[in-house]
């Protein structure tokens, strides 16, 4: 008997409705466990909950609303192993990574931990005669967070963590393809004092993102996954008058100009583009060497470096990746190789074909190099989201600065070099949301915010830091005068002007 995942609304699980899906260990290809694919009515029961729990928790004082936090950070630390294992079983990255998706998530609670200073407003004492002017950030009411598969943990972090301190009520609704570390993290929220219904996770597919996108009680929602999805999310969502950020897909490129340190970047590379199977939005499957000197030294580096890779199981401690997330997204990254190879690239390594013993079904693909990848290719166009790493050469700066500015995707963008002008004169032309200098993977810590652009982030607003406290609050300004009792002055037909 295979387990079912359900819905967790107002303190304990929920199970309703007979549809459901399937999610699969990717180490052994099989399915492991069922997941309720929820309705309207499961999402009117979360909403329900949430309602109830909102006013409160938002009249709870924020100090008290950060002990939670705080007690929720012990808690996870105190189950990473366990939040680990779960989590690799059903997206099969190792479990050295999933630690880290654990831990990027909880760093976004450690700012939430500080939610009472940095939700205090602004105040101007004397802004007219007897007049003082101050703000204070409120919050929406009920948030919803629609996730993707490829960070489970980290993902519903950043935005209930921030939602939740600010005093909004939330509703999760990740992936139906690794459901379980979101029920786990809400039950851990509970044992952390959260009061019943503040934050809910239900599950399900586009019948339940689109009951998520026209509810009339859900004021914001926040979404991350590919672009088209984004695009439609926060399409629909805004045209029902919600507040929406919505994060897509990426194709990152790691510019290396000819005098980087070679070495470095081939260590930098090989963890940038075959980490996590490369299946992270900020990987790095595009490297863009700069002049052929520097395209043939770091290709000679770069094979033997693929070739060293260790695919295996996700709890195998020596493997650097393991398997994708299913077949579907397997056939689908092995058609792009295929298609790399019509277009005319020459494909270097050949991760395709790749079979473990004893996991002869498991969903693993070896690291891919290609060479000679041109812009016009749809292979490099479109975003593969597996372990292929496509080399573009550029014939100087200006050509390898275009590549990622022209590029439909602007989600994160690195250099390599020692040379701090042309790093300095990157950073301020390149037209991507996030920037590494020397750094391959340059996810902002939890205090900036993280964001990309063009079809990679859709609405104006970032996620967590300053930037997710935005989102979840709405701005309230204060003007206030407390006359002496008299009465004083004439009526004013005028603007009031503080002259
Ligand atoms: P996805 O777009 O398939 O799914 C994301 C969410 O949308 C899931 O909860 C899913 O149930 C829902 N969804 C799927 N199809 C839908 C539909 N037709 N209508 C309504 N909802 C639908 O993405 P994924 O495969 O889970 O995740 C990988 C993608 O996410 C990649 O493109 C990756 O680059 C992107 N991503 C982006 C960021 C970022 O911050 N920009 C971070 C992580 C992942």
């Amino acid at each position: 008997m295979l387990r079912t995942i359900d819905h967790f609304i107002g303190g304990s699980t929920f199970s309703s409705g007979e549809r459901q899906g399937e999610v699969f260990d990717p180490n052994q290809g099989q399915v492991q466990a069922h997941v309720r694919l929820g309705s309207a009515s499961d999402l009117q029961k979360a909403v329900d909950a949430a309602k109830a729990a909102q006013p409160a928790w938002a009249a709870t004082n924020p100090q008290k609303r950060a002990r939670v936090m705080f007690k929720f950070k012990e808690l996870v630390e105190a189950n990473m192993d366990e939040l680990a294992h779960l989590l690799s079983s059903e997206h099969g990255k190792v479990i050295a990574d999933a630690k880290g998706d654990v831990q990027r998530g909880l760093e976004v609670i450690e700012f939430a931990c500080g939610i009472p200073q940095s939700l205090k407003g602004e105040y101007t004492v004397g802004a007219g005669p007897g007049i003082d002017v101050y703000s204070m950030r409120q919050p929406l009411g009920i948030g919803a967070g629609i996730t993707p598969f490829n960070f489970p943990a980290m993902i519903p972090m950043w935005m209930f963590g921030m939602a939740i301190a600010c005093g909004n009520a939330f509703i999760v609704k990740p992936s139906e393809r690794d459901p379980s570390v979101p029920n786990r993290l809400a039950e851990l929220m509970t044992e952390a004092g959260l009061p019943d219904g503040v934050l809910n996770v239900v599950h399900g597919d586009k019948e339940m993102v689109d009951a998520i996108l026209d509810h009339p009680d859900i004021a914001a929602v926040s979404f991350v996954g590919s672009s088209d999805i984004a695009q439609y999310i926060y399409s629909r969502g805004t045209a029902n008058g919600k507040r929406v950020q919505a994060f897509g897909g990426a194709k990152n490129h790691g510019i290396v100009m000819p005098d980087a340190d070679l070495d470095q970047v081939v260590n930098d590379l090989a963890g940038a583009a075959f980490g996590s199977a490369g299946e992270r939005c900020m990987a790095l499957p595009v490297v863009v060497p700069v002049g052929d000197d520097t395209a043939d030294a770091l290709r000679e580096k770069l094979i033997p470096a693929i070739e060293g890779l260790r695919v295996g199981v996700s709890t195998d401690p020596d493997a650097h990746y393991g398997p994708v997330v299913s077949q579907a997204h397997k056939e689908r990254i092995e058609h792009y190789i295929q298609m790399g190879i019509d277009e005319g690239a020459e494909l270097v390594v050949d991760g395709r074909g790749f079979k473990l013993q004893g996991h002869e079904e498991g969903f693993f693909i070896g690291p891919t190099l290609f060479d000679h990848v041109k812009p016009e290719m749809k292979s490099y166009q479109d975003e593969i989201f597996g372990p292929v790493l496509q080399m573009v050469r550029a014939r100087d700066f200006e050509d390898a600065l275009r590549l990622p500015s022209q590029h439909e995707y602007g989600n994160g963008v690195a250099i390599f070099t020692r040379n701090g002008h042309a790093a300095r004169e990157f950073t301020a032309r390149v037209n991507v949301g996030m920037v590494g200098i020397n750094v391959p993977i340059p996810v902002p810590v939890s205090y900036h915010s993280f964001g990309g652009w063009k079809r990679s982030g859709f609405g104006d607003i970032g996620q967590y830091g300053m930037e997710g406290l935005r989102f979840w609050t709405k701005n309230k300004v204060v003007t206030q005068r407390w006359p002496d009792g008299g009465a004083h002055g004439e009526s004013a037909f005028i603007i009031p002007t503080m002259g």
